[in-house]
This record gives C-alpha cells, structure tokens and sequence, in this order.
C-alpha cells in the first residue's frame, strides 16, 4: 500500500497548467527521485507535497491521512533546500534543535536527538560553531542534520548538493545514501544531477511538462526507456539516435523483412569502432575526449548524423581518421514515429 499517495494532483500558476494530473504511489521507506528538463515541474510538485504552493486539483495522502488542505506545519515532512537556510547567528546545535526546542520537547532528549544526529552526519566537533565558521559541505550538513531530529514522516529535497563543487557533492552524496540506509526514511529527492538520481534513487520519475513519462528503477530507465524522450534524458552521453531512413539496409541486420520506420536509437557503448569499409556504416572522427577512465569518440556520418562511441581504453585514434561504424542490432532500441519505443 502506497505510504504517500499523489492522486490527480493539479497546480496552475494563472493560466498555465505547471502540474497536469499526476498519479504516484511511494512506499514506506523508498528513496524517490524527481528529474526532468529545466521547468518540467519538479520543484513544483516537491512545494506542493511540502505544502510551501497551494494544491488546486487532486490529493494527497500520507499514512492514511489526507494532508491535501493541511498548513505546511502539520504535514510532518522536513524539506532541505539548495541554500540551506540555516540560521546565521545561531550555533550548529541550536540551528539543528529549534524546531524541537519550539515543540517544547525535553531538553535532555534535544540533546540527546542533536548528538546523534551530528554522529552521524559527522558533525560532532562543530556543535558550537556558527554557520558562517563552516564549509558549504558542513553547513549542507547541518540543514540535513536539522530535518532528521525531527523525525518526519517523509524527507523532502530540493536540489542539496547544487552549491558544493564537483568533490564534496560526490562525498556529500554518498553520505546521503548511507544516512538513507541507516535510517531507512521515506525520501523524495528533487536534482539535476544524473548521478545522483542514478546512484541514490529506488525509483526515479522522470518529469516533462507537469506530467509523468516513466517511474522505474535506475536501470529500468536506462535499459527500457518507456520513449524516446526518457531515452535520451537518462544517460551522458545522450543515446544516439538516427532516424532509420537514414541507415538503408540496416532492417536486415535485424532481421526484417522491410525497411526500419521511426528511429533507432544506440547507446554510446552499443557503438563499436572499426577500420573504415568493415562497419555497418563508414564516418570520420571529429571529437574526442579522453575522460581517463573512459574515452568518448564522436564520429560524423554521411547520416548527418553524429554518433558517440564509448571506450573504456585509450584510443589510438585521431582527429579526423575515417573509421568504420558497427552497430550492434542486438542492442539498439527502436522508436516509432510518436517516439514511443517498439523495442528495447
Ligand atoms: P528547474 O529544474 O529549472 O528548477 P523545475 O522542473 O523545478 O525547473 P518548476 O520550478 O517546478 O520547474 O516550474 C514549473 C513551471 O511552473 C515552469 O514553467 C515555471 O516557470 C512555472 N512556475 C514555477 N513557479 C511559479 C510561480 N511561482 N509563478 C508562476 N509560474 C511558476
């Protein structure tokens, strides 16, 4: 049975519909992740679950109970944002235990919720600081470290890590997937971050203009996509994909009788390269980038088309070497004219 149910949820900002109907069940403890392009909605429908934007259609349940109409107070849900929003003047343990201290809560138990929590969030020798005396990793902390004394029903998350540099982000995220294992707290979790969204999620939701294109797991997403759109949302870098006009005779290597029609769609890693007039197709190389671990050519093609090979060795190849192009039948994915997938 769903923990937190969204049923129908609408939300129009004058004219504009930003949220259209949207259906989702959570379960108790899942980690749910929300991405999506640029104004998609997501931010959005976390304020309406948080209760910080006013609900105009549909509702929402938590634990049995109808919060749809509730102040954001009563819901018991703790959200963290992008910019922390920390007390300036106050100590990390006064920032941490306010919202107890305003619950009139013991103060033997305050202390006692904010040392375990400043534990586990490793901020125990920072209690007495302020914010200002912290790094941006530390004071991301401390706003977590605030959410989970409350003990709320669900975590929500706008975005946490997008003001840290690439490192701490990467050791901050890996923080939050063990502070989701040892407590075990029903999360929703809004980034931009395909890394995050494929490391920390038990099921993502992929957003396109205030309405649902697919929930799956991390890997459901990647390996059977529900269209092209999430296809190519999920993954960096984006699937390759060629209309099938363009690839005559390649309906064979499928094993068909006629023609390809839509799209066919090959991830960077699906797309091997050999010595040009042995491939599927032939192409000159025009880019690569040598990440260290992986090596990503970016070969063009008398499609039009520009097609991205994945590596996990050093290349030998140069700028402007011609190359063939294999590509695998096996692991391609095929889209129709609307860009729904026919097969994965
Ligand atoms: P981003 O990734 O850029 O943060 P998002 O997916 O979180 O985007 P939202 O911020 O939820 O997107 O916005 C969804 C849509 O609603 C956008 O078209 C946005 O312009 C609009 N919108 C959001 N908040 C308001 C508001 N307070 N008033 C009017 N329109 C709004």
């Amino acid at each position: 049975m769903a923990y937190l149910a969204l049923k129908g949820i609408e939300k129009f900002f004058g004219e504009h519909r930003a949220i259209k109907g949207i259906d989702l069940s959570i379960h108790q403890g899942e980690f749910i992740v929300f991405v999506g392009p640029s104004g998609c909605g997501k931010s959005t429908l976390l304020r309406l679950i948080a209760g910080l934007e006013q609900i105009d259609g549909g509702e929402l349940v938590l634990d049995g109970r109808d919060i749809t109409k509730l102040p954001s107070s009563k819901r018991d849900l703790a959200m963290v944002f992008q910019s922390y929003a920390l007390y300036p003047h106050m100590s990390v343990f006064e920032n941490m235990s306010f919202a107890l201290q305003l619950a009139k809560v013991d103060k033997a138990v305050i202390r006692e919720k904010v040392e375990r929590a400043a534990r586990i969030l490793n901020l125990s020798p920072y209690l007495q600081r302020t914010p200002k005396e912290l790094s941006g990793g530390q004071r991301q902390r401390v706003a977590i470290g605030r959410a989970i004394v409350r003990a709320p029903k669900v975590f929500l998350f706008d975005e946490p890590l997008s003001n840290l540099d690439a490192a701490l982000r990467g050791q901050t995220r890996v923080e939050i997937a063990k502070l989701h294992r040892e407590l075990g707290a029903t999360t929703i979790y809004v980034t931009h971050d395909q890394v995050e969204a494929m490391t920390l999620a038990d099921r993502v939701v992929v957003l396109r203009d205030g309405q649902i294109e697919q929930v799956g797991t991390p890997l459901e997403l990647y390996d059977q996509p529900a269209n092209q759109f999430v296809a190519q949302f999920i993954g960096t870098p984006q699937m390759n994909v060629v209309q099938a006009e363009l690839l005559p005779g390649l309906h064979r290597a499928f094993g068909l009788e006629t023609p390809l029609q839509g799209a066919v769609g090959l991830r960077p890693e699906d797309v091997a390269l050999c010595r040009p007039g042995q491939g599927t197709l032939d192409g000159q190389v025009e880019l690569i980038e040598a990440l260290g671990a992986e090596t990503l050519i970016y070969v063009s093609t008398p499609l039009g088309a520009q097609l991205v090979a994945r590596q996990h060795s050093r290349s030998p190849l140069q700028l402007g070497d011609a190359v063939g192009v294999q590509i695998d039948a096996q692991a391609a994915h095929l889209f129709d004219a609307q860009g729904r997938i026919t097969r994965h």
